[in-house]
C-alpha cells in the first residue's frame, strides 16, 4: 500500500470507530502558535472550537504538553468550554494532570534538584556569554530559551554541552527542542504519558498531533501500539526544523492553523457520519 493509501486507511478506522479513539495533542506549535513570549502562546480559537465538537464524538481528547498543567489550561482557555467536559490535560509530560470533568489538578511535589539548577544556571549562562537567554521556571523543570537571542542556533549550540553536563551532575536530563533546552527528571516523556492514558481509557486507536522533538516519544509510542495491533494515525504540525517527525507522520499540515483546519475537517466528517445514521 502507498503511504497515502495507508494514511487513508488509518483515518478511515478513526471515522468508523470514533468512540474507541483517543486523540492526543501537543500544545505549543500544534494548538498554539510559537511566539517570542511563551506566556502569550494562546491556543488557536478555531482549534479549541473543533476540539469542543470532537469532545462529543471521540472517546478521549487529551492535551499532552511539557507545560505545567495549570499554564496549558489557562493559555488553552479550556475551562468551562461546552463540549470539552471530558478533556484531559497532561502537563509536564504527564506528571501533572487536569480533568475538565472535575476541574481538579493533580500536581505532585517538585523534584529537589530544580532549586539547585535554578541557582546554577544564570551564572553558567553569563560565563558562556549567553546571559540574555530567557530562563523559564516550570517547577519540575528549568527551561533555557534561545529563540529571542540574536543568533538562536549558535546560542543553542553553545549551551547544549554545558547544560547537559550540569543536568548530569544533578541526575537530570536535557530534553532538546526548537531553540529550547529543558532540564528535567529522566524517565518522563510524552510516550510514557500517552501510554498511561491509552491503558487507562482502553482506547483501540490513537491519533497523535505534534510538532517538535519532544513529541517524538509519542510518535514512537503510536508506532509501537500499531505493532501491538491497535490503530494509530500521526499528524505533524510542520515546522521546517523538524524532519524527524514529518518522516513518521501520516499527515503533515502547516502549523497550528493547519492543525485547526485538520481538526475541523475531522469533526465535519464525524458529524456527517453520525447524522447519516
Ligand atoms: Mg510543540
Amino acid at each position: 500500500m502507498t503511504s497515502d493509501a495507508l494514511a487513508q486507511t488509518r483515518l478511515q478506522a478513526v471515522l468508523e470507530h470514533p468512540g474507541e479513539t483517543l486523540v492526543g495533542i501537543d500544545f505549543d506549535g500544534t494548538l498554539a502558535p510559537i511566539v517570542a513570549d511563551p506566556e502569550q502562546a494562546h491556543a488557536d480559537p478555531r482549534a479549541v472550537a473543533a476540539l469542543a465538537r470532537l469532545g462529543n464524538l471521540l472517546g478521549t481528547v487529551a492535551i499532552v504538553t511539557g507545560r505545567p498543567a495549570r499554564t496549558a489550561v489557562r493559555l488553552g482557555g479550556f475551562r468551562g468550554v461546552p463540549g470539552l467536559g471530558h478533556l484531559v490535560v497532561l502537563g509536564q509530560y504527564g506528571v501533572e494532570r487536569w480533568d475538565a470533568a472535575t476541574d481538579e489538578f493533580v500536581i505532585p511535589p517538585d523534584p529537589g534538584q530544580v532549586a539547585a539548577l535554578e541557582q546554577e544556571i544564570p551564572p553558567l549562562l553569563d560565563r558562556l556569554g549567553q546571559g540574555a537567554a530567557h530562563v523559564e521556571h516550570k517547577g519540575r523543570a528549568v527551561v533555557v530559551h534561545t529563540r529571542q537571542l540574536p543568533d538562536p542556533d549558535a546560542s543553542y549550540a553553545a549551551l547544549s554541552g554545558p547544560l547537559n553536563d550540569l543536568a548530569e551532575r544533578h541526575e537530570m536530563v536535557v530534553e532538546p527542542g526548537k531553540n529550547v533546552l529543558e532540564i528535567r527528571s529522566p524517565g518522563i516523556d510524552k510516550g510514557v504519558a500517552l501510554r498511561a492514558i491509552v491503558e487507562e481509557t482502553g482506547a483501540r486507536q490513537v491519533v497523535f498531533v505534534g510538532d517538535d522533538l519532544g513529541d517524538l516519544p509519542a510518535f514512537r509510542l503510536v508506532e509501537q501500539l500499531r505493532r501491538e495491533g491497535r490503530g494509530g494515525l500521526l499528524v505533524c504540525s510542520a515546522s521546517h526544523e523538524e524532519d524527524a517527525l514529518s518522516v513518521l507522520a501520516d499527515v503533515v499540515v502547516e502549523g497550528p492553523s493547519g492543525v485547526a483546519t485538520w481538526l475541523e475537517q475531522l469533526a465535519d466528517a464525524l458529524e456527517t457520519r453520525r447524522d447519516a445514521r
